[in-house]
């Protein structure tokens, strides 16, 4: 069965409480392990850039529900594919907060140091993700492994 991967921005309708977030989280938790779904929600200055990766039946159920939460807007899709592997095997979600990243991370694949991701190429979205599953960001997500 192929694996789908789903890269999307949005912007909060308000700012996120620590608590408000970690209720996303667990709720995404509880779904995304019963349709075999793993990802990253990174989520700084209002704005989020999600990673979805898994069937592709589940995979656009669960980007129909997401679409329709009214804790974000302005979703746009960066990118939709078919791939050989997942890039955040090891959780069915998880958040980073990108402020704790080195400034130069953002930078490689923004135009500003600024997490922006609602500005960004679908190509830089990718690049960074790319690049945190590579380096591993076990030591900077918030919770605990749960795939
Ligand atoms: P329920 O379990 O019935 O409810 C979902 C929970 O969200 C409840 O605790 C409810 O109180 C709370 N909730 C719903 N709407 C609001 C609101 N407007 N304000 C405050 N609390 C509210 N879902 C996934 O399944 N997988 C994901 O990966 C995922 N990622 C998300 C990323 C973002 C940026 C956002 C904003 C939401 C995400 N969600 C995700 C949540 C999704 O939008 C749905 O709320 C959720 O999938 C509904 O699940 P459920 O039918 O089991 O709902």
């Amino acid at each position: 069965m192929s694996i789908a991967r789903l890269i999307y921005a949005s912007r909060a309708t308000e700012a996120l409480s620590d608590a408000e977030l970690e209720q996303i989280l667990t709720v995404s938790v509880r779904n995304n392990i019963r349709v075999g779904l793993t990802g990253l929600l990174l989520y700084s200055s209002r704005e989020f850039l999600q990673c979805l990766e898994g069937e592709r039946e589940p995979l656009n159920q669960t980007y129909a529900r997401i679409l329709a939460d009214p804790r974000h807007s302005h979703v746009m899709i960066l990118d939709y594919s078919e791939v050989g592997k997942r890039l955040f095997a090891d959780w069915a979600m998880q958040r980073l907060n990108p402020l704790r990243l080195d400034r130069s991370t953002i930078l490689r694949y923004s135009a500003r140091e600024l997490f922006a991701p609602t500005r960004m190429s679908a190509a830089g979205a990718l690049g960074l993700l790319e690049e945190l599953a590579q380096t591993g960001v076990a030591a900077l997500v918030q919770g605990p492994r749960v795939a």
